[in-house]
Order: C-alpha cells, then structure tokens, then sequence
C-alpha cells in the first residue's frame, strides 16, 4: 500500500519506518509485556528510553555539556510564557525580532511577563499577499546590551521565512543577552551551532514527533532565573533537577521521538538530511519560479526549507487546485488561515519522491488551466 503524500504543518507526516516499528511494538515493547503507554515512567523500562532519547538528541544536535536538554509539555506556545518567567525574573527587559506570524504571537504573551521591545520588524502591513517576506537585515536591529534576553523564530511555520545567519550578537552591541529561538519547524533540519545560543525551544510534532511534547535545550547559566510565580512544573531548575520527571512527563511521544531519532541516524544525521532538505527545497522552488500560475513573495534568500507558502495568481482556482491535489494524493496544501493560499510543509520525514509528485501535479494543474 502506497501512502499519501502528507504536506500538513504539524502535527505532521513521520517516518513510515517509525510508524511500523511503533506498531509492533504497540502491545508488548521489547519484550516487557506492556505498551509503552502503560508503563512507569519511573521503571527501568522507560528509563532506559528517555535515556537513549535524550542521548541520541545530544549527539544528533552536537549540544554541548553545559546546556540541559528538557522534555516537557504545553507546546511551544506555552513556552511563549514559560520563557519569560524563567529567564526574566532578576531583569524584565525582553527584546524581540518580529519576522512572521509566531514571533508576533510570542511576543504579545511575553508582554505579560516582561517589559518586550521590537528590535526590528519585517512587517508590511499594507501587503495583499505575504506581509513577512524577509528578514530585517542585521543593521536595521535596535537591541538593548542589558536585555534579559533576545527571542527570534529560526523557521516561521506559517510564513515561510527562515534564518540562514545566526546574529552576532557581539558585534550588534549586546555581547550578554543571550538568543532564545523558536525552532519548533526547523529543528534537526539542519545542524545550529547550539552554543550561539542561551535557549531552544520547540514543540514536536513537527521534525520530532507526536504533538504533546515539547523539547527546551537551554543553558546551564539560565536555569536559575525564574519569577517567584512560576509553577514548579514549568521552573527550568526543577525540571532538570529531576531528570524531566518532576511530573509524569509526555512518555509514549518521548518514545516516538526516540524512534525518529534512531530513523535520523541511520539516514546520516542532520548534515546529510541537511542536503536532502536542500534539494527537496530547490526543486520545489524552482517549480514555483518557473510558473506563470504560482507565485511565492518570500525574498528567495530567507526561504525555508521547511515550509513553502505560495499564492495562485488567480485565486478563485484554489478549491479546484486543492481538490485535485487530494484526488491525486497529496494532502494538506492549504495554506494558514490567517496568510491564505496553499502551503507545502516538507519536514524531514517527506521524501524527494513526495516533492517530485507535488512538482508534477502543479505543472499538470498548470496546463490543464493555460
Ligand atoms: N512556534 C512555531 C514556529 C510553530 O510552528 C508552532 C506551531 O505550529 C508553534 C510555535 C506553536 O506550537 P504549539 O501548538 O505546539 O504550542
């Protein structure tokens, strides 16, 4: 049986091969007796999971020793809140580069927290199609040097801008703010100097796996930082303290996390599902440019990988577009609700082949139109 190919944002498509072996291991894991879903998270057996969980992840992303990797729950927009009162209980100041419709969302629940300042914003509100195109070049940002800290989206999901440059953040004047980034859809994508940064944060239903679990690797110098209101559930120190267990942490999608984190292995690990993601990216682009029908507005330097937005030129084709594409297999190319137009996500488990078929189907749909 052929699948379909799945372009949906997140949750989103994983590795069939992580889904089979999820499947045969459903009512008796390794032996155990137990699904993993019915087991301690306390026992040897789930231990022994989070471990090789958080150990493969450590050397998939090269994260170094003084940085704690945290497995915890809310999604990343509950991170949105969970980050300020961390990292902003000794100093309010929060500052924020504004490059799409999640760092916007982020900053008005920090706003609650802490005292938020827009360093730079590559809003344009005036725009028909696409009001986050780019990202405000390195001279346009106005940080504050004693800024708590610096959050910027390293992949806006719903716009599809993403950072190829990480921000020196020496050279722009704030050598101790340290950077937090949203990296829920970019995440494993590709390989990030983890060391540029004080705090990474994402949910996992994106390049990880099922949604309800949300991954924080941060730095051991900021675990010690919160408001005295945060909930003990939600204090960096607490949750590291205790292994990520000071509740019963997310433990069957910590399991598929696992698998996925094996499946990324054995491609190669990131550097290599790197160039995959490069040349699925290219040929997806390059199909848009070359159209008269399609268009993408994001300035091509900043264009994710990950997640492709773009318009028919002729919008009252959309319902016709989409129906075809579902006819054909191809799901979830509907863009977000809130930008319009058609969205492809390709995250690390779609395949080139996946890509090739979208590619085919938008010129088909092309022709049949001309
Ligand atoms: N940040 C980014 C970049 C996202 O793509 C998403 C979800 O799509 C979120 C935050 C919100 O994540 P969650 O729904 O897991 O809270």
């Amino acid at each position: 049986m052929t699948r379909p190919w799945n372009f949906g944002p997140g949750p989103a498509a994983l590795p069939e091969a992580v889904l089979r072996q999820a499947a045969e291991e459903m009512l008796d894991w390794h032996g155990s007796g137990m699904s993993v879903m019915e087991m301690s998270h306390r026992g040897k057996e789930f231990m022994s999971i989070i471990e090789q969980a958080e150990s493969d992840l450590r050397a998939l992303m090269s994260v170094p020793s003084n940085y704690k990797i945290l497995f915890m729950q809310g999604g990343a927009i509950a991170e949105n809140a969970i980050i300020p009162m961390n990292l902003a209980g000794k100093n309010p100041k929060i500052d924020f580069v504004e490059t799409g419709s999640w760092t916007t969302k982020s900053l008005k629940e920090a706003r609650r927290y802490g005292d938020v300042h827009i360093a730079a914003s590559s809003l344009d509100p005036d725009a028909a199609q696409g009001k986050y195109t780019r990202i405000p070049s390195f001279d346009e940002w106005r940080l504050r040097s004693d800024a708590a800290y610096l959050h910027l989206c390293s992949n806006e999901t719903i716009d599809g801008v993403e950072y190829f440059e990480w921000p020196d953040m020496a050279a722009l004047g704030a050598p101790d703010v340290p950077v937090v980034a949203d990296v829920s859809s970019d995440i494993l994508s590709r390989p990030m100097d983890i060391s540029k940064f004080g705090l990474l944060f994402g949910g996992a239903q994106k390049n990880i796996g099922p949604s309800g679990l949300t991954i924080v690797i941060v730095r051991d110098d900021l675990l010690d930082q919160a408001q005295a209101a945060c909930p003990s559930a939600f204090q960096y120190k607490t949750v590291a303290e205790n292994g990520s267990m000071f509740n019963t942490p997310p433990t069957y999608p910590i399991y598929i996390a696992g698998l996925v984190f094996q499946w990324l292995k054995q491609q190669g690990g990131v550097a290599a599902i790197e160039r995959q993601n490069i040349a699925k990216a290219k040929l997806l682009y390059d199909a848009l440019d070359a159209s008269e029908l399609y268009v993408c507005h994001v300035d091509p330097s900043v264009r994710s990988r990950m997640n492709v937005p773009f318009f028919l030129r002729d919008e009252s084709l959309n319902d016709a577009f989409l129906a075809g594409a579902k006819a054909r297999g191809l799901l979830q190319l509907k863009g977000h609700k809130s930008v319009g137009g058609m969205r492809a996500s390709i995250y690390n488990a779609m395949p080139i082949e996946g890509v090739q078929a979208l590619v085919e189907y938008l010129r088909e749909f092309e022709q049949t139109r001309a």
